[in-house]
């Protein structure tokens, strides 16, 4: 009797992954989010002797373009699959990789599944020399369907390496090479004899995992810090109504007299507020005279990390204690 192969889902949503450019060794003028997901799997035979893998399309443009709405079917589309199909492996999804970490991070907060859940792009267009997609597209299935990825949260695989969404991001503009887990390094690796993962894993529990997400999200704003940043910005925002600001503070996350003279002299209700800091790497820790005008230290989210975990708290309705108890539990 023929082997049943694992079935997974393949959710497509564009990116260089699917791009294409009129000449081989055109590595920057190319347009992404041309090939359909089926494509990608047309031109992988491969991956038929790993899995039988259904595909459908989300979305498929260039991944800074990329919406809520979007995030939300993606959200759907998997919690859906997953309750109804106990027998699928897992799922992988194909993602420009400007905006990956912050899908992956997302999905790692709201689907609570031990199947494994795996985003890959690539670098260069389907179209290029030494195209890095179709071996990232198999290691991110051989990946989905492992025993070993089972129960660590949502994953991304690039070049051979296999990240946690919590650490995971994308460190240079160009080349191969451009994913990196700050602090910690990659969780594993994949090649052609398997799926390397340390033995005990444990994920951080999916923190907003009953959450259903409305057609409207809240606004929340990332701020960048700098030398003498403009007086009129922060006022501007808090009087547009924003219901979250994340800071991109210097250093350990500090923001400036000038930031934090417009925070305290707003009288209205102050938005749900986040530092994260700028460095690149290292934790913010509670800062007091930042504590009385209301920010909450982002440990070591990134900016655009700290932004999608203060989406989904506006969502769940988290004041700023509710969210403070859930950035604690993140840091356990
Ligand atoms: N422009 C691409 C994107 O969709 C970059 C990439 O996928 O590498 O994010």
């Amino acid at each position: 009797m023929a082997m049943q192969h694992p079935r997974l889902l393949l959710l497509g949503t564009g990116g260089t992954i699917a791009g294409t450019a009129p000449e081989s060794t055109q590595l920057n003028r190319y347009a992404a989010g041309v090939i359909a997901a089926e494509g990608l799997l047309d031109a992988l035979p491969e991956l038929a002797l790993l899995a039988e893998i259904q595909v459908e399309q989300i979305a498929n443009v260039d991944s800074a373009d990329l919406g809520f709405s979007h995030w939300r079917s993606l959200v759907e589309r998997i919690r859906q699959s997953l309750a109804a199909d106990p027998g699928l492996a897992g799922v992988v999804i194909t993602h420009g990789t400007n905006t990956l970490e912050e899908t992956a991070w997302l999905l790692h907060l709201l689907i609570d599944d031990p199947r494994p859940v795996v985003l890959v792009g690539a670098m260069r267009p389907a179209s290029a020399l030494s195209a890095d997609g179709p071996l990232n597209l198999y290691q991110a299935v051989q990946v989905a369907i492992s025993a070993e990825a089972r129960g660590r949260g949502v994953l991304v695989v690039m070049d051979g390496q296999i990240h946690c969404a919590r650490a995971v991001s994308k460190r240079a503009t160009q080349g191969v090479g451009a994913f990196h887990s700050s602090g910690r390094g990659p969780l594993g690796w994949v090649d052609d004899l398997g799926v390397h993962l340390p033995e005990v894993e444990r994920s951080e529990p999916a923190l907003f995992a009953g959450l259903s997400l409305p057609r409207v999200w809240p606004q929340v704003v990332i701020l960048h810090g700098c030398v003498e940043p403009p007086q009129a910005l922060i006022p501007a925002l808090l009087s547009a109504g924003v219901q979250g600001l994340v800071f991109t503070g210097t250093g350990a996350g500090q923001l400036s007299v000038v930031e934090r003279d417009a925070l305290a002299q707003w009288d209205g209700q102050p938005p749900l507020m986040l530092r994260a800091n700028r460095c690149g790497s290292g934790p913010v820790h509670r800062c007091e005279d930042h504590a009385k005008l209301g920010l909450l230290p982002a440990g070591d989210l990134s900016p655009q990390k700290a932004r999608v975990l203060l989406l989904l708290a506006l969502m769940a309705g988290d004041d700023r204690n509710a969210l403070a108890a859930r950035l604690k539990t993140l840091s356990g």
